[in-house]
């Protein structure tokens, strides 16, 4: 989608920015005009390039390390974002892992290391912002869900959970923010071309195309492009909303 110059003037924030549906976030956003913060926790080369890349291209961008899950390291993050960039006014809370396996054999650390990532990032992100975007009375927080947090999936309760969490987690803060003039919406992809299903055997893949009505897998920028337009002025009156992007798998 073109946004224009919709986002002038906006600073954005994209957890998880280095890879995937983040870094093609970090892309549209700052295509249609946004400054934006790549975050990311272990891939310092591909944020830096990455950033590099959207300065050629006249845009404004820095990329940021921080563990999402440390209080700390977040806090340290959104002042040198402040620093470098000015106020937060849109933030993408995106970053995510995968440790599958089934209930019976799940470790608790698998079960808390995929949940500190997605929910309680998610969580310390968009409260070290929230105080600021109330004073200003403006922003949006956008949370990448997923399908399996709206059905649940065999051999990932930890994921379905974090998911869940985030859906849970958007209403709540779009209730609570919503008065004061701060907009909160989640978008529950489907199953997307990234290093997160790279990974995938074929026979899985073709499973997954059988059972999704538009027979295929996203690309990033399908995802990245309708999160750029719930940051938008165009979905001003949307908050508190889930948006599928799933090519119909979760009817
Ligand atoms: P990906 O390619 O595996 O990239 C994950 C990103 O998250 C990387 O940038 C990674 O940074 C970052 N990250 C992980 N843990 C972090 C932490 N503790 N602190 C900061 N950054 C952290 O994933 P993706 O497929 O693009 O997925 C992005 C989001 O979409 C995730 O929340 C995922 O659950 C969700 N989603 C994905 C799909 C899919 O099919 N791919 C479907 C639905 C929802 P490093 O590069 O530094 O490790």
């Amino acid at each position: 989608m073109n946004n224009g110059a919709s986002l002038d003037g906006q600073v954005a924030l994209v957890t998880g920015a280095s890879r995937g549906i983040g870094r093609a976030t970090a892309a549209s956003l700052a295509g249609a005009g946004a400054a934006v913060a790549i975050n990311y926790l272990a891939s310092g080369e591909a944020a830096a390039e990455m950033a590099r890349a959207l300065v050629q291209d006249g845009a404004r961008a820095i990329p940021v390390q921080a563990d999402v899950a440390d209080p700390d390291q977040v806090g340290a993050m959104i002042r040198r974002v402040e620093e470098e960039l000015g106020p937060v006014s849109i933030l993408i809370n995106n970053a995510g892992v995968t440790r599958d396996g089934l209930l019976a054999r799940m470790s608790a650390e698998d079960f808390d290391a995929v949940i500190a990532a997605s929910l309680r990032g998610a969580f310390l992100c968009s409260k070290a912002v929230s105080r600021q975007m109330m004073k200003a009375r403006s922003g949006v927080i956008i949370n990448v869900s997923s399908v399996i947090g709206r059905r649940g999936n065999a051999g990932q309760v930890n994921y379905a959970s974090a998911k869940a969490g985030l859906i849970g987690l958007t209403k709540s803060m779009a209730r609570e923010l919503g008065p004061r003039g701060v907009r909160v919406n989640a978008v529950a992809p489907g199953y997307v071309e990234t290093d997160m299903t790279a990974a995938f055997p074929e026979e899985m893949k073709e499973q997954i195309r059988k059972n999704t009505p538009l027979g295929r897998l996203a690309a990033p920028n399908e995802v990245a492009e309708v999160i750029a337009f719930l940051a938008s002025p165009a979905a001003g009156y949307i908050t508190g909303a889930v948006i599928p992007i799933d090519g119909g798998l979760g009817i």
